[in-house]
């Protein structure tokens, strides 16, 4: 199948890009911005989405910056690192920035899928799909982000754990994009861990699970993913664990955080999520 006829515009800065969107949302148009089109090219080959405009964001310098306080004079506050929406997965796999400072963005994009695609997805792109199996929308739940917005009203800043509200469902507005993610540089005492449970390497993960634990700054979180709807943090276990450390961490208490976190699922889910999270967690005292 090929796409239903529409109007193609790339402009080449920001503010051009949020006044197309503007105008034709305003004029009852469905416009959609298009990053890497790793997602959007086969839904309009499918005819899933009929836009009557797509606006390309993938030449707009400001979109594509990667920025931390040790690389950047300006911009980032101390502590803080910033992508730009139209970042590809494969320039934070590669990326010489120290970023979050303990490497996990770098294991998260080096994750995702195949090189192939993750030379042209993006981590604005995924964020804005919202895929309930995509990995950007658990790790930056994870890491306690914040998602940058940019609409004809200004700008917001929405957290990361609040910015998915359910499976392909956010909570940006038809004309409004995400400029850029924003999040904490993790102390030296911090540790992480990140499981993902596929049939395939870089496929779609069945099970995923994300623990970042940072004592300095007072963060301990362990998300679910891949449940079919927006990653699903386990505060309770979070807390226990950062409380008493590994003993903590049983199968049963695992099991019993996620039925009280989650309802409807089978028992072969069921024990798929216990084993993600379980891996996922146990990697924050194994580093
Ligand atoms: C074979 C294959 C395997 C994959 N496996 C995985 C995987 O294992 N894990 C994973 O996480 N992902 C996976 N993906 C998804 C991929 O990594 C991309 O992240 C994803 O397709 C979206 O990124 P994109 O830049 O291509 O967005 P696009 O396809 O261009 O856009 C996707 C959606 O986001 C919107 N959008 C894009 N940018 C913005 C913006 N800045 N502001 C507002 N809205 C925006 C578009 O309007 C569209 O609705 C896979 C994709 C493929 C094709």
């Amino acid at each position: 199948m090929k796409a239903a006829r529409f109007a193609y515009e790339r402009p080449a800065d920001l503010s051009s890009a949020v006044r197309a969107l503007g105008e034709y949302a305003a004029a009852s148009g469905d416009a959609k911005p298009m990053a890497g089109g790793q997602s959007l090219g086969p839904m309009l080959n499918l005819r899933l989405a009929r836009p009557g405009r797509v606006i390309d964001l993938s030449r707009i310098a400001a979109l594509r910056c990667i920025e931390s306080a040790a690389t950047s004079a300006s911009v980032v506050p101390d502590g803080r690192w910033r992508i730009g929406a139209a970042v590809t997965h494969a320039e934070i796999e590669d990326s010489p920035a120290p970023l979050d400072g303990r490497g996990f963005l770098r294991h998260v994009a080096s994750g995702i899928a195949y090189r192939a695609v993750r030379n042209r997805g993006t981590i604005g792109g995924s964020l804005a799909h919202a895929d309930p199996a995509a990995d950007w929308p658990l790790a930056l739940n994870a890491l306690g982000a914040q998602v940058c917005i940019l609409g004809p009203g200004g700008r917001r800043d929405v957290s990361a754990a609040d910015f998915m509200r359910a499976g392909f469902s956010t909570v940006l507005a038809d004309d409004e994009i995400i400029e850029a993610i924003d999040g904490p540089v993790l102390s030296a005492e911090a540790r992480w861990g990140y499981w993902k449970i596929c049939r395939k390497t870089g496929e779609f993960p069945e099970a995923s699970a994300a623990a970042v634990f940072d004592p300095v700054r007072g963060h301990a979180r362990i998300v679910a993913g891949a449940l079919g709807t927006a990653p699903v943090a386990l505060e309770g276990l979070a807390e226990a664990v950062a409380r008493l450390g590994s003993v903590a961490l049983t199968t049963h208490a695992v099991d019993q955080a996620l039925v009280d976190a989650v309802s409807g699922l089978d028992a072969v889910e069921r024990k798929l999520h216990v084993t993600a999270l379980l891996r996922a967690t146990r990697q924050v005292f194994e580093s």
